[in-house]
């Protein structure tokens, strides 16, 4: 029996930052991850975009709070900057002309720059573009690409630094609770502690039913990136990413070619989730209606699961009936960019000394982040 103050389940994105805030508070953790890769499901198979437009309220609060740690991550965090330029052009299709003027003015209310293009613009900076079918859009100049796998290892190896315990291949399969806290079995081993987080990404509710606890109606939602080769004459080399704020197509340059997504969110169970030829076609119908493009063969494409509680907000909170048991989940599809922030909420939340005071700044609360708020649909 393996005996520590915090259990974590799930070495994601979201299991490790919170792992790795902890250990910086002294707390003995370990966390169990059923693959042998910890980034296996989700956070290896995101599109590694930070922006401060992207997503609900609570989320661009989370996202802004976490960019100073990207900027200036602990001595020796990574070898190379975690973020690198991008910007992120929103394009409105003729009709949704609304959506770029309430990104612009809730963009810059949150503190990002955020600047108005027309079609005309927009065709300068992306030359494939089909404009005659954009009817005017905006350019986020701060948005990032995120190296995932710098900052997931990074978070990995400072928390083992710190005297931490990652477990692969340990997949948990009963949980009881004890009157010290949990006890947990994972790949055939006991491990016990006071508090248990539950950072299992798709597969949260499947953990609170193993621990008796009443799920909290998770949903992942499958979405697909596929790559796409250019032809010789055209050169992406410095495109901003450029996404439809109907989120029906985005696309980025990558490393010389296209990684392109239809903007997916089809409901699913939580597993290891693969494209479907459909979503496949789809993208790359979608690509060749909006742009110049005329895509012959499809190159690699995968899917991740983006998984939403039922009114789009995470939850990082205690559970109200189940002592020691914490929530860490629903990151949907900004789990990446609001893993320091997130990451160091729950680290605060959980040795009990609340929300962080830059993040009270920022407007954040607990209801906000509540297992207890209306908007989630528990279910016995
Ligand atoms: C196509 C796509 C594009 C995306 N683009 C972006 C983006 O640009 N920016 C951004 O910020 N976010 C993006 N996201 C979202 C982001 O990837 C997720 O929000 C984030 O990775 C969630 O992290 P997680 O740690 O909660 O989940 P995961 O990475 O899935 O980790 C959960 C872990 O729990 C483990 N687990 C589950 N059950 C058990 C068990 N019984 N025992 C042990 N371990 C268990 C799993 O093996 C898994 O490793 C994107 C996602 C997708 C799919």
């Amino acid at each position: 029996m393996k005996t520590s103050d915090i259990l974590i389940i799930g070495g994601g994105i979201a299991g490790m930052s919170a792992a790795y805030f902890l250990a910086k508070r002294g707390r003995s953790v370990t966390v169990l991850e059923r693959e042998d890769q910890p980034g296996y499901h989700s956070t290896g198979r995101s599109a590694a975009l930070y922006s401060e437009t992207y997503g609900p309220q609570i989320i661009r609060k989370m996202s802004t709070a976490s960019r100073e740690f990207f900027l200036n991550p602990p001595e020796g965090f990574t070898e190379n900057p975690i973020l690198t330029p991008r910007g992120v052009i929103l394009t409105a299709a003729h009709g949704n002309e609304g959506a770029i003027d309430e990104l612009l003015t809730e963009g810059r209310a949150n503190g990002a720059n955020v600047v108005p293009l027309t079609a005309d613009d927009i065709k300068k900076l992306i030359p494939i573009l089909n404009t005659d079918l954009i009817a005017c859009g905006a350019l986020e100049t701060d948005a990032m690409d995120i190296d995932v796998h710098a900052l997931h290892w990074g978070f990995i190896r400072h928390f083992k630094k710190l005297g931490g315990d990652l477990v692969v291949k340990a997949d948990v399969t009963a949980i009881a609770k004890t009157t010290a806290g949990w006890q947990v079995t994972a790949g055939g081993e006991t491990y016990e502690a006071q508090i248990l987080v539950n950072a299992s990404g798709a597969w949260a509710d499947e953990i609170a039913k193993l621990a008796d606890v009443t799920p909290l109606g998770i949903t992942p939602k499958r979405r697909t990136a596929v790559m796409v080769d250019l032809p010789s004459d055209v050169n992406a080399h410095g495109w901003h990413m450029v996404s439809d704020v109907g989120e029906g197509l985005y696309f980025k340059e990558d490393a010389g070619r296209l990684l392109v997504s239809p903007s997916d969110a089809t409901p699913t169970m939580p597993h290891d989730v693969q494209p479907e030829e459909l979503d496949i076609a789809i993208t790359i119908d979608r690509l060749m209606t909006a742009t110049t493009l005329k895509v012959n063969r499809p190159g690699e494409a995968w899917a991740g699961l983006r998984s939403f509680f039922a009114d789009g907000d995470p939850v990082s909170a205690f559970d109200p009936d189940a002592d020691g048991f914490y929530w860490l989940a629903g990151q949907g599809g900004y789990g990446i960019q609001t893993a320091p922030a997130m990451g160091e909420y729950a680290a605060s939340l959980i040795c009990g000394d609340g929300v962080p005071d830059r993040m009270v700044k920022l407007g954040v609360t607990e209801d906000a982040l509540a297992a207890t708020r209306p908007g989630l649909v528990r279910t016995a």
